[in-house]
């Protein structure tokens, strides 16, 4: 398609509104897979997408200050602009193209698409992320301003949804049905097994970055039976970022005051760290989760600063490059800024919601609430 047909489309679509969808919505258009339905849920995918590409462009095009001019936004508008041509391709080619034509060929033509659209995204968030440093240095500012901030909420938040469509479609096409699964969602999600799988991931993190024996202790307590629905995949997300500042705080708070005691220890695997406690509680509307810490907290002056995107406290800030192989890559500790930020558009995007409370000189308690309802609608 030529490029001034192509823009002029965007426009007409970017002018209708996003539909809203639920957990439960999900549930019931990938259960019971049979040609006829996912053929349906393809059919849905491909009319939605375009629309909430289609928002995004525009609001790349009209980023405030010279945002929009930077070579990493532009670059991630292309794939935008890419991928809304793939899709609009497949709707407007349905009725000619004899691959479109059968629906199990039409099913088997989306999924791959959407496999080829959901590679082309994965370093959205580190390329992003690399257009506001180019714009930080270019406008020589240090803070976001509320602009940007805000923008970057309402992008990285459509970008969750955009994503969970893509990747609940390609796994109710490609995947093997499971109990208690439909596609990305689990209809048994189990707080405690989640919660211990992220655990040992923060654990096992901290412990390399640090060169440590033993991370802190992570103590949990949780209903065994404690299940909703839900995306485990965005619960891990959320907690094992939460995780990680907890055991950064306590490792470097203690490691600074054994430096500073009369009597410092010298091999660091001897000094003892106070334990990070995981509570959950089973609420009717809620299940609220409490990660708390004894790291010493956060001065209450920088408390907002902390739900800043590429605010960090770490020293280097670790590499940036978008181009990275997933394969090789092992989540940092910390670096990047964008721990707190993105949990939180996690936790609100079904409805929930992340909270911080510190007491400096103590610690820090973070309460996270996910939603019970999964006829939540959301409408990223
Ligand atoms: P990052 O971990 O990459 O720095 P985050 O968004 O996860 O980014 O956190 C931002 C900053 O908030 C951290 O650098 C740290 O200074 C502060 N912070 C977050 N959680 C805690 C905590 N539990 N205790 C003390 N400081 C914290
Ligand atoms: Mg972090």
């Amino acid at each position: 398609m030529s490029a001034s047909i192509l823009r002029s489309q965007i426009s007409k679509v970017a002018k209708l509104p996003a539909n809203a969808i639920s957990l439960q919505d999900l549930v019931l258009m990938g259960q019971h897979r049979t040609e006829e339905s996912l053929y349906k849920a393809n059919k849905w995918i491909v009319g939605e997408l375009p629309i909430r590409l289609a928002h995004r462009i525009e609001e790349l095009d009209n980023l405030p200050n010279g945002l929009n001019e930077m070579h990493s936004i532009n670059k991630v508008k292309q794939w935008y602009m890419q991928s809304f041509d793939d899709l609009t391709t497949i709707q407007s080619t349905e009725s000619t193209d004899p691959r479109l034509k059968e629906k199990s060929s039409y099913n088997r033509q989306v999924t791959e698409s959407l496999k080829q659209i959901k590679k082309r995204h994965d370093p959205t968030v580190a390329t992003v992320a690399q257009g506001v440093i180019e714009w930080k240095h270019s406008t020589k500012r240090d803070i976001i301003d509320h602009s940007i901030q805000s923008f970057l909420d309402r992008f990285y938040m459509s970008r969750i949804g955009i994503r969970m469509l893509i990747g609940q479609n390609i796994a109710i096409n490609d995947e093997p049905a499971r109990d208690n699964w439909v596609g990305v969602i689990c209809t048994r999600t189990n707080v405690k097994d989640f919660a211990r799988d992220a655990i040992d991931n923060a654990r096992f993190i901290c412990e390399e970055y640090y060169g440590i024996f033993e991370a802190p202790e992570v103590e949990l307590y949780c209903p065994d039976d404690l299940t909703f629905t839900y995306i485990p995949g965005h619960l891990m997300h959320m907690l094992f970022e939460v995780l990680k500042n907890s055991l950064r705080a306590t490792v470097d708070t203690q490691l600074k005051r054994n430096r500073e005691s009369a009597n410092p220890i010298e091999d660091i695997s001897d000094i003892k760290f106070p334990p990070v406690k995981l509570i959950v509680a089973d609420g009717s509307e809620d299940i609220t989760i409490k990660i708390s810490d004894e790291g010493g907290g956060i001065k209450r002056s920088v408390v907002p600063l902390v739900w800043t995107y590429l605010y960090t406290t770490m020293e280097e800030t670790p590499d940036l490059d978008p181009t990275y192989n997933k394969t090789d890559f092992r989540a940092p500790m910390a670096g990047f800024g964008y721990g707190l930020a993105l949990s939180r558009l996690y936790a609100r995007y079904f409805g929930g919601d992340l909270k911080l409370i510190s007491m400096e000189g103590y610690g820090t308690d973070v309460y996270l609430h996910l939603n019970r309802l999964s006829t939540y609608e959301t409408l990223q």
